[in-house]
């Protein structure tokens, strides 16, 4: 089925299974374990020998609705859920590398990310070298023999730097090396790097997956020979496995996907071209905008600027939290990809551990704020963000 019709009916549809109750929405199957008529029965069962449900680690069928129906969207032939996006990541990396191995990274990634690669990885003998997401030469000159994984997000979070995915691709082909892409701020409504040559796709099914703002949740879609191996036996075996229930939370929440993000991104659109013209503002970041330096690279790979922006209020941290604690609507919260917008001041909570010098470089400076556009009225949006920028 998944092959023959459109997203918009992928994202309703693909993946459903039916059980002989014959209900008509997806079912939440909340258990442990799954019983068979005998031993005979579960002895093929664990050895492989036939198909079926052992136990929700690694096999239930509200998971594998929710991994069919991504990986569907994702135009992947495989995928794995986890436990939160950043299980996700950790998955990729446990999964493909070993000890003596290096990872290309982009700067800027999701800021977890960094000590799990530096730090933890780093304790098993993997090292990591970080480059500028948006130069291609910098990639190509970080390369070793045992270069196994290239890992960036675009656009990345919170100053929209842009990756040229086709590009990064073919520097990951030549390598020998595996391209693994974050497409949190996007999604697959308006973006799907498996077409433009990534190896692997890695979500916070948390943001827009949900988007509701409920439930942890990740997953990892791409390569069947990955997927299906070491990345599922990862899974299986050390346990960072995707609960039923966020799984149907997530699940049903791909069906509104692209109305959500769609709705979102013209909204974040309507802002930045308002506050670009803002006299309290210096600069926003909105790969939506003809000004953002790679808005031309952005608009090939993407559909939509997407749903985040940020922007540099004049007057430092002091008028940026001004800015913030004078808003009366907009949540203030680290998450986004919710129907509720929010705003948050990146370099002192998302960013704040990172060395001043490091998060300046970043373009997280004092000054500088992320909104995440929710469903609320745009108009209602803008003048709740008026009424900050007055009290700066
Ligand atoms: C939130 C986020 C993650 C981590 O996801 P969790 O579900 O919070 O673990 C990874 N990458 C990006 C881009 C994110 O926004």
């Amino acid at each position: 089925m998944t092959q023959d019709y459109r997203p918009d009916t992928l994202g309703v549809r693909a993946g459903g299974l039916r059980s002989d109750f014959g209900e008509h929405s997806e079912s939440l199957v909340l258990t442990a374990s799954f019983v068979f008529a005998s031993a005979a029965e579960a002895a093929r069962r664990f050895a492989n020998e036939e198909p079926g449900n052992i136990y929700s680690r690694f096999t239930n069928p509200t998971v594998s609705m929710f991994q069919s129906r991504l990986a569907a969207l994702e135009g992947a032939p495989s995928c794995v859920a986890t436990a939160t996006g950043m299980a996700a990541v950790a998955t990729t990396a446990l999964g493909l590398l070993s000890a003596g191995d290096h990872v290309v990274a982009a700067r800027g990634v999701f800021g977890t990310v960094v000590p799990l690669l530096n730090q933890i990885l780093g304790r098993f003998g993997v090292e990591t070298t970080w480059v500028p997401a948006s130069d291609l030469d910098a990639w190509r000159a970080a390369l070793r023999p045992r270069t196994r994984l290239l890992f960036a997000e675009t656009p990345s979070n919170p100053v929209c730097e842009i990756v040229d995915i086709s590009g990064l691709a073919a520097i990951a082909r030549d390598a020998g090396a595996v391209l693994a892409i974050d497409n949190c701020m996007c999604s697959p409504a308006l973006q799907r790097p498996i077409a433009l040559g990534a190896d692997l796709v890695v979500h916070s099914a948390t943001k827009y997956l949900d988007g509701q703002g409920r439930v942890l949740g990740g997953a990892i879609a791409g390569r069947a020979d990955l997927v299906e191996g070491p990345l599922f036996n990862f899974v299986r075996t050390a346990g960072p496995a995707l609960s039923p229930f966020n799984a149907w939370v997530c699940l049903k929440g791909m069906e509104t996907l692209r109305l959500r993000v769609e709705a979102q991104s013209a909204c974040a659109l309507e802002l930045a071209r308002w506050l670009e013209a803002h006299p309290k503002i210096e600069r926003v970041n909105f790969p939506g905008l003809e000004s953002h330096p790679q808005h031309a690279l952005a608009m090939r790979q993407q559909s939509a600027g997407g749903p985040v922006l940020s922007f540099v209020v004049r007057g430092g941290r002091e008028a940026a939290w001004r800015v913030v604690d004078g808003t009366q609507l907009l949540s203030i919260t680290a998450n986004f990809g919710d129907t509720k917008s929010t705003i948050c001041h990146p370099a002192s909570t998302t960013h704040g551990r990172l060395p001043v010098a490091e998060r300046e470089a970043a373009g997280v400076v004092e000054g500088l704020l992320r909104v995440a556009a929710g469903l609320e009225d745009a108009g209602d949006i803008r003048e709740d963000l008026e009424r900050g920028l007055a009290a700066a």
